[in-house]
């Protein structure tokens, strides 16, 4: 009798691990068959002359970083939002200058990028561009200003980086700029939301169509920014508040407003979003420690010799490698997923991975691993409909209606 049971248990195992193989397969399928766009990484922040994004480097290692050209194939990832991203520093004439300098930098490399990988990939600044290149085997980047700082006091500098191919810009990034407030600047008063120029701002974004990007700014930024705007707006990479409290992540009235604009939120899945680790992890112990010795030199904003720069990134990096362990897992995000659709439904959710910024999950942390997301979502009962529309069918909705207030 025991004999039997234990062989009807192990039947069973079998059986439920041969449907996991089929659930796999089939998501495998599907995810290389969707149109997928990740609205959010830091990548060209890796790229360097010793770095090339052309090149497969090898998941997992520490200079490999989370993605390249060619693994972002093998990922089944066909676009991405590239981030021109520019730290926030002294809103004085000369660190503006210098945002400006250091953003067209980055574009330059950028389109160093596109001249020399022209096999691999192209620029997209439309959906039906992103699509073409997709349909030719090509890796669509699209790319997003990541901070408004390099705009300055300037509300012309948006054409300019429309020009330049930018179709997105983060208004500000984890300190309040001239644009915006941000949700992590910290402060002992209410914010001022959107300033003056942050408005002319937007409105200039709306006529030439870029999508403005509400991720980092502060809660009163984002209900103004939702007042003015024409266009629906995108949550290039956050979370859900209700899930994980972060300043960084969006609230469940802010869902239902991002509904009503007709917008859409990207799921970004880095760990503190996701779900902040316990206080007394060694990860926590190992940031609070970094965290010291940068603020004894000024904090991040102050910091002015790049070697020390570099320096103190490679130890963040290093750290997000070694409590990889401590880090939620893909199912922990999709519990966002759910709670987003739960609350505001499938039209207005898609994923910004934060690849090479931060973002990565225990069981997430390359982009050949992207499929597993598919997997769990496929999982937990969404149809391929629903998938097409998370991996980038709303995204590129957004894009297009933006486009289309264009004036
Ligand atoms: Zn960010």
């Amino acid at each position: 009798m025991r004999f039997l049971a234990l062989l009807a248990t192990f039947s069973l195992v079998l059986g439920a691990q041969e449907a996991s193989a089929e659930i796999r397969s089939k998501a495998l399928a599907i995810h290389h068959r969707l149109f997928t766009l990740d609205t959010h990484c830091d990548t060209p922040m890796r790229m360097s002359d010793r770095w090339d994004v052309g090149v497969r480097h090898e998941p997992g290692k520490r200079t490999s970083g989370t993605q390249d050209l060619v693994r972002m194939k093998e990922g089944g990832l066909d676009a991405s939002f590239f981030a021109v991203f520019v730290g926030q520093g002294p809103r004085t004439e000369t660190g503006n200058q210098a945002a400006w300098e250091k953003a067209n930098a980055v574009l330059d490399r950028l389109d160093r990028m596109f001249a020399q990988h022209s096999d691999l990939c192209g620029r997209a600044t439309t959906p039906a561009e992103g699509k073409r290149l997709a349909q030719a085997g090509k890796r669509a980047i699209f790319l997003g200003l990541e901070n408004g700082y390099p705009l300055g006091t300037s509300v012309e500098r948006v054409d300019h980086f429309f020009r330049r191919g930018v179709r997105y810009i983060t208004l500000a990034h984890t300190a309040d700029n001239d644009l915006a407030a941000s949700s992590t600047e910290e402060r002992d008063r209410p914010d001022g939301g959107l300033t003056d120029l942050g408005r002319k701002v937007v409105a200039r974004m709306n006529d030439l169509g870029m999508v403005v990007d509400v991720s980092h700014i502060s809660d009163q930024a984002f209900a103004d920014v939702l007042k003015v705007s024409r266009a629906p707006v995108m949550a290039s990479h956050s979370c859900a508040r209700a899930i994980a409290d972060h300043p960084r992540n969006l609230t469940d009235d802010q869902l239902r407003a991002l509904k009503k604009n007709g917008g859409v939120i990207q799921l970004c899945i880095l760990g503190d979003y996701i779900k902040p680790p316990a206080a007394d992890s060694g990860r926590r112990k190992a940031e609070r420690d970094l965290r010291r010795r940068v603020q004894a030199l000024g904090g991040w904003q102050n910091l002015k010799d790049p070697k020390v720069i570099a320096g103190f990134e490679r130890e963040w990096e290093a750290l997000i490698e070694d409590y990889r362990h401590e880090l939620p897992t893909v199912k922990d995000a999709v519990d966002h997923i759910d709670h987003i659709v739960k609350v505001i439904g499938i039209d207005h959710v898609g994923i910004g991975t934060d690849f090479d910024g931060g973002g990565g999950l225990r069981d997430c942390s390359d982009v050949t691993h992207l499929p597993r997301i598919t997997e769990e979502l496929l999982r937990r009962g969404y149809r391929e409909a629903d998938l097409a529309k998370i991996w980038g069918g709303n995204a590129l909705r957004v894009l297009e209606a933006a486009r289309r207030v264009a004036r």
